[in-house]
Parts: C-alpha cells; structure tokens; sequence
C-alpha cells in the first residue's frame, strides 16, 4: 500500500521535487499537498514579467489542476498548516487534519519588512507572491509614484516593472551600490546609469527612518538625513527570511532555517525539508538553482535511495529588460587574488574576472553577458585557466590578443567635451584646427589658444591631436597617474569635469581603469578630484585618505595619536587652555608642546581615548586643528597694530578671519598660512603657501613659499588696499588651486608648472573670474566647513575607536 506523504508548500523546490518522485517512483505515495496560497505551483521567478506586463499569471503557471488531478494529489490550497504533531504524525491545516507517514516541509521564505514606524499603512508591500504583484499592478493603475526600498534583485525588478507600467520610481538603497552582494562598484555604477536612463531615480547610502502616512494610507518615505520622498505606493524588498515558524513550534532542530543533512532528513527521521526553508551546513539559500538540487536528491531519499546534497556556485541575472548583468562566484577581494580587467566605456562594458592561482573563482560581467556561462563553468569546475590567461576575458571565441585602447576615452569625447578650460577650447576645435594643418602642438595653441594658458591640457590636446592624426603625430610619453591608467593626473581631472564623471566607479568605467577598484595611489587623489569638482554632490569616500585623514588625528611612531584643537589665528583663552590641561590630565597625556604653527599639540594620546578626548574638548567649544590634512592647518600670526608698536594692520584679526573661512577644506595638499603686521615678518609669512603682509598702503599678497624638504621664499600676487579684498582674492587663489593643481603638489610646485602670471590673470585681473572661483569655494565650504571631531565623538561612532582585543583581560585570566 502507497505511503502518505504530506507536502506543506507548493512551491518551486516542492514542485521539481514532486516532479521526480512521480517519474522516478509512480505509485509509491499518496500525495496531500498544502499550500497556504490559493492556488498551486507557479514560476515564482518570473512573477517580474508579470508585474512589468510582458507575461500573464496564466503563462508562468507550472503545474496546473490537470496536473496534480493525473498524478492523485489531494490538493489544499488557500490552507496553511498550523501544526505539525509528531508523536501522532499529523498535520493540523486550518480546515482539518491529515495523517503522514512521510513529511516535507517546504514552506519558502517570508519578505522581511523592517519594523520602522508606518510599516502596517495601506499601500506598503513585499514583493513575493501574485498578491503581492496584483497589489503593485492595481497601485500602478492609479499612476503616481512608487518608493522601492531595496536596491537588490527583487527590489530592482519592482522597480522597473513598476516604471513600465507608468508610476515615477525612486529606489532607496541603503548600500553604496546597487545589488552590492552580486556585483562590484564599477558593475553597481553601470547598472544605476542603465536605470536612471529609463527614468527611475536610485539613490545609494540613503537610509529610511520613517513611512508616514496620511489616513491610515502612505504617503511619503522619510530618510535619515531628513529627506522626506512622496509616494502612494511603497514596496519594501529588503531581504528574506526562511519560513522556519511550523518546524520550530514542532521541535525540529533550527538555526537560521531547519536544519537537514545532505540527505535533506530533518532531526526527525520521518520530516524532510528543502528550499528556502532549510539550512544546510551553515548555508541557506535564495536562488532557484540549488533548490532544483536538492528537489533531486529528495526525490532519491523518499524512494530510500543514497543521495547527497553538494552545495554549488550559483550566478545570477536581472530580469530587466535591457540591463545585462552576470555575476558568479566569488569576487570579494582577499589576499592571493588577481583581478583581470576589461572595460568599454563607449558600449557600457564592463568585466571582471577573479582569479585564485590558476583558477578562476568569480565573474562580473555588465552590458555583454554573453560568455557569462562559460565563466560560470570555468569557476564550476575548477578548470586550471593559466594557459589561457591572457586572452582569458576575451571569452571563449577569441583570436588572438589585443591591448586595450589607452586612447578610447579621448576618441570617445563627443566634439562639444571641453579640453582646455582656460580659454573653452573644445574637442571639436582642435580637430578642426588639425584638420585646416595645425600638426603641431605649437600650431594647436596659436590657432586655438588650446594649452595656451596653465598648461594643464596639454596631455589631452596630444592625446586629440594622436586620436585624429593617426600614425601622423607621435604622443610624447606622459607619466600615467599610476599602474591603473595611461592617463596622468591633468587628464583625470580635465576627463573628470567634462564627462560629468561623478562618482570613483563612474571614473574608474568611463576612463578605462585597469583594475577594479584602483590603488593606494589613484584612490586618494581620484576621492580628492572629485570632491573638489563636486562638493554637493559627491560624498568623500573615507577609506580612500591615508591614515591620518581617516582617523582625524596624526599616527606618532609609537602607535599613539597627537591631538591638536585649532586656536584661531594663534589666539587662545584662558578658559581653552584650562580645558586643554584638563584633557591632558584625564588622559594621561604624556607631553604637551607647542607646535611651530601656534597651536598645542597633545602628543601620546591612545586610539580608544580618542573619541572622548575629543569630545572634552569640543565641549569647551574647541574643533579639530587638522592637523592631519591635506587641507587647511593653520593661520599663523604676530600681534599686529592691537599690541606692536610696528604694526600697520590687525594681522591678528585679519588671521583669525582667513581661518574662519578656510577651515575645513580640503586642498591638494597641506595649506599653511601666515598673516604679518609689518614687514619686519615675525609670523614669517613669507615662507607660507600664501602669506600676507600688511605694510602703510594696505595689504601684500604672497604665495608660493615653503618651509619644509625645500625652502623657498614667497612671490607677490598683488597689493590691495582693503581686507575686503584680502578675502576674496586668497579665497579665489585657493579656488584656483583646489581645481588645477595635481593631488599632492604643494602650491609652491604646482605654480613653477602653471606660472605666476596665468594665476594674477586669473585672481588678480580678471574680476568676473576671481568673484566666481571665490563663490564655487564658499559653496565647496558650505559642506566642508564642519568638524570631523564632533562626528566621530558622537556615542554611536565610538566603537570603531575600541581596540579590537582588550589583550590585558587575557592575561589577567591566565
Ligand atoms: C519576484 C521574485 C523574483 C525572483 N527571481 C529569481 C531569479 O531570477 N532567480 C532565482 O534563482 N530566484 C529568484 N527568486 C527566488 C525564487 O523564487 C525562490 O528561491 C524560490 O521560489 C523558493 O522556492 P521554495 O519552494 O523554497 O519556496 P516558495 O516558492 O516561496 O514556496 C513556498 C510556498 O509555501 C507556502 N507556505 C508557507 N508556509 C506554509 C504553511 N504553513 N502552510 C501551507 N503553505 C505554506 C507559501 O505560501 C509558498 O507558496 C525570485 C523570487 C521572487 C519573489
Ligand atoms: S611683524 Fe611687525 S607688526 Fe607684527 S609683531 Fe612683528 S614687528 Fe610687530
């Protein structure tokens, strides 16, 4: 007599698994098949057609009533099981109960829904099920806008079929890029261009804090940051949960999902699990294909058949029309691998391949997946790839090798792009010029004035002039910027500015990086060029600074950190320095010293001490002396006409006010200055990057000296009459300097490249010009003018300062 097997879910595992045993085993049970939707086994994965309208529920049915009539399945749909009795082997459903010999659970995932205020409004849904699609599709009908919150598969499918079917979508994703656990930054990067494209708004790192809503109904989605999105449709597609509920209650082994063995055998003998329900060796799961898997190997356990579960790769795709991505394996990076790079930047091509030793052990591919499964097989079974390395990424049809282009992303400038910025020379200019025989750069810049001016374009005149003369014009070599780029760093930031290039993908893809995600050379000065270009829109990439930078204090040779609160123009009080002995006591602050720009230095101060030091300090009213920065350090001054019987000008005022407004940037370089009271220079002004100093008729602007590895004396930019004009023209110079300058290069080094005179034209004469290089540095600032120490003093930041062992417990316990 046939067996009763009891299946608790008609889903996709279940299915293929019911599938085999029929084939494999007719007769050798009767089925009783629950599934709390009222309806029986459909392609859930392709539940996106039928939200974006290409398919109907009607075609992605799989097994339909014929079916399950042919093979005698008792079917229960639109029933859920609400108890499992082992001892009596019995599963309750809602509408009764039925005896089992043999039990399989596969009761899928449930959407997880964070529980943030206004998640129960009207009009806030997962995305799982046909309910959940015919709820996105009736929303959709009433038009207006739709808020996906996750930028994962699920979320992106929403997103898109909501767009087709003709609501405005903004995708809200918490991470820096899209479907980061799939795809790499520079892949994320292609994919949020793909669907920006097609009119769909993401935004990454934004974080939701609230839905409110309007009766009983939503109405918009508020972020952390304050941002509040409208919406009459929120779809909330942040991850999944095993549906572990029923097989906890009865008491089978569970961690994250129910625990099986290879065999797919619960901690009950007579309960079997599979799908998205289980956990199978620490693992659990989410794609259909190792489901298909384990549906097999079932099918071979309930026939009493050996049969083992192997965990494999699994690649994924988006069902997006029109966005080709691939994804396999393993592409994290770790010690031991090598990446190899392909990018396309005309076509949006981007590939990437991780290999370990000899072996290919991951694949990213955007815009031209077509050999996606061939590296799926290559990392699949381990296939020994040295051989064919370097034609590797090429795919498996390639002859023979070719070098990527380093001139493509100049040949793919449109006429309009922009290449010399100081005189609006465009591309389409100098080929004209070419083409009318200027062959020679001299030619170029007496018939342009392209390259005529700083001189910075030079690099990417040649390149225009070796890109439209062919063999005709030899390009003199340039040093690149680093291993990553033929480029050098003026080419970055002429390419940066007129390809709109505003994120570190965005320029890695559209200059045809060489690897992945750059080096410890390109990554600062890229975070840096685009900080400067972008101040609004670009948000500083942390981990892109060297040390000093990303801990917001100076690393000392004994590990221990140097704090430096900033005294404006060198001036304290006695309620300051009170709070400083304080702060040096508390933390047993081993020296205390004045530095040689008019500060106190804390020097051997502990890394977990840090936060709260800080804070001690910033309660007295004290910030951060960036001490650290490429950016503003210090305004040193003498005492001027308030004390000196020298003086000609309030130096000292006039110190405190430059302060004032250039704390907080963030320039090439380390910037000092120094404002002086009378020629007799105590605050040595003239060995500053830009000193002023105050003489009978006024003020004399100096820039360009140094102190340091070279000493060098400063050189005079102009004389002006007032403060006034003081301000504006050192706001314009540093202006200046944060947009040309090279990352790395001292005011100094970068004026003996641009000159003296093209910086009085542009600061000095020009009016119209020095008024705007002055305002986009004020706009810059109006992000910039903050303190990094209040940030990171802030209780919820402070673990990332704790040491990562507390080694002096252990020994105490030993
Ligand atoms: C929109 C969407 C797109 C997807 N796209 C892809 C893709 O492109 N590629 C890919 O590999 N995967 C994709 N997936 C994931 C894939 O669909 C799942 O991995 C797969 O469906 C899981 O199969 P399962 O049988 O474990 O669970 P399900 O298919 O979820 O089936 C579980 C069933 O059990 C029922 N159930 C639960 N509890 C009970 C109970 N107590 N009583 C009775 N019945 C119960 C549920 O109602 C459900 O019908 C997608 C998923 C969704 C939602
Ligand atoms: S620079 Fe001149 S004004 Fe300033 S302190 Fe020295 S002597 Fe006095």
């Amino acid at each position: 007599m046939a067996q009763k097997l009891v299946v608790i879910g008609a889903g996709m595992a279940s299915g293929r698994m019911l599938e085999h045993l029929f084939e494999e085993a007719p007769g050798a049970y009767e089925v009783t098949l629950f599934n709390a939707e009222p309806r029986g086994n459909y392609n859930r994965i392709m539940l996106s057609p039928v939200l974006s309208g290409e398919k109907t529920f009607e075609d992605i049915v799989t097994h339909d009533e014929a079916w399950y009539a042919a093979q005698g399945v008792h079917t229960r749909f639109g029933e859920k099981v609400v108890a499992i009795d082992r001892a009596a082997k019995i599963v309750v459903g809602e509408k009764g109960e039925v005896a089992y010999d043999k039990l399989v659970l596969a009761t899928g995932s449930t959407p997880f829904i964070i529980p943030m205020p206004g998640h129960q409004l009207k009009g806030v849904v997962a995305y799982r099920d046909l309910e959940d699609t015919n709820a996105m599709i009736a929303a959709a009908d009433k038009g207006g806008r739709a808020v996906v919150i996750g930028g994962g598969l699920l979320g992106l499918e929403a997103a898109a079929g909501l767009k087709l079917r003709g609501m405005e979508v903004t995708v809200v994703h918490i991470m820096g890029h899209l479907m980061e656990r799939q795809l790499d930054a520079s892949a994320g990067y292609l994919l949020k261009k793909a669907l920006e494209d097609r009119g769909i708004e993401v935004l990454c790192e934004a974080n939701s804090e609230e839905i409110l809503g309007e009766d009983g109904h939503v109405r918009a989605l508020k972020l952390k940051d304050g941002r509040e999105l409208p919406c009459d449709s929120l779809v909330m597609a942040v991850g999944i949960r095993p549906g572990v509920t029923l097989g906890k209650e009865a008491g089978l082994d569970c961690g994250r999902g129910i625990i099986v063995d290879d065999a797919m055998v619960t901690s009950d003998a007579s309960i079997f699990a599979l799908g998205e329900c289980i956990e199978h060796n620490g693992q659990i799961f989410g794609l259909v294909a190792p489901l298909y898997d384990q549906a097999k190997v079932l099918a071979k356990t309930l026939q009493g058949e050996a049969a083992a579960y192997v965990a494999r790769e699994v690649s994924t795709k988006l069902k997006v029309t029109g966005c080709d991505l691939f994804s396999a394996g393993d592409f994290a990076e770790a010690p031991g691998r090598e990446d190899i790079v392909f990018r396309d930047p005309g076509r949006g091509v981007y590939k990437r391949l991780v290999l370990e030793g000899d072996r290919l052990v991951g694949a990213v591919m955007y815009g031209d997946t077509a050999d996606g499964n061939w590296f799926f097989g290559l990392i699949k079974d381990g296939t020994d790839v040295s051989a064919m390395r370097d034609t590797l990424i090429f795919g498996p049809s390639f002859q023979g090798g070719a070098s990527s282009d380093p001139l493509a992303a100049v040949a793919a400038l449109p006429p309009e792009a922009e290449i010399c910025g100081c005189n609006g020379v465009c591309k389409g200019k100098i080929v004209e010029a070419i083409q009318n025989g200027a062959t020679t750069l001299d030619a170029i810049k007496a018939s342009t004035k392209a390259s005529a001016s700083c001189g910075s374009c030079t690099g990417l005149v040649e390149q225009v002039m070796a890109v439209t003369m062919g063999d005709a014009f030899v390009l003199p070599s340039a040093t690149p910027m680093c291993k990553c780029t033929e480029l050098t760093h003026e080419d970055v930031r002429l390419l940066i500015k007129s390809k709109a290039l505003k994120s570190m993908p965005a320029v890695m893809q559209e200059l045809g990086w060489k690897t992945p995600d750059g080096c410890a050379s390109c990554r600062p000065a890229l975070n840096y060029y685009l900080l400067a270009d972008w101040p609004l829109e670009y948000k500083d990439d942390r981990q892109a600074r060297f040390v000093n930078e990303r801990n917001h204090a100076n690393i000392q040779k004994d590990g221990t950190y140097s704090v430096v609160p900033r005294m404006w123009g060198g001036v304290t009080t006695p309620a300051e320095l009170r709070a400083i002995a304080d702060a040096a006591e508390k933390y047993d602050v081993p020296m205390v010293k004045m530095t040689g720009g008019q500060r106190i230095d804390l020097l051997g101060v502990k890394k977990e001490d840090l936060p709260a030091i800080w804070a001690d300090l910033n309660a007295a009213g004290m910030v951060s002396g960036h001490a650290y920065t490429k950016g503003l350090r210090t305004v040193k001054t003498c005492v001027g006409t308030e004390f000196c019987r020298f003086g000609t000008q309030d130096s000292t005022g006039l110190g405190i006010r430059l302060e004032k407004m250039l704390w907080g940037s963030w320039t090439p370089h380390k910037l000092k200055l120094a404002v002086t009271g009378c020629p007799r220079n105590c605050a040595e002004a003239t060995c500053k990057d830009i000193g002023v100093v105050c003489v009978e008729s006024g003020y004399q602007i100096v820039v360009g000296g140094a102190a340091g590895m070279e000493v060098k004396e400063t050189e005079l930019l102009c004389t002006v009459a007032t403060e006034d004009e003081v301000m504006e023209i050192i706001a314009a110079f540093t202006q200046l300097y944060r947009e040309n300058a090279r990352y790395l290069h001292r005011i100094y080094k970068w004026l003996a490249k641009v000159g003296l005179e093209w910086c009085k034209a542009q600061v000095v004469e020009d009016l119209a010009n020095r008024r705007a290089l002055a305002e986009r540095f004020e706009i810059s600032q109006s992000v910039y003018r903050t303190d990094p120490w209040a940030e990171h003093a802030k209780p919820s930041e402070r673990a990332k300062w704790a040491p990562i062992a507390d080694l002096t417990l252990v020994e105490a316990a030993q």
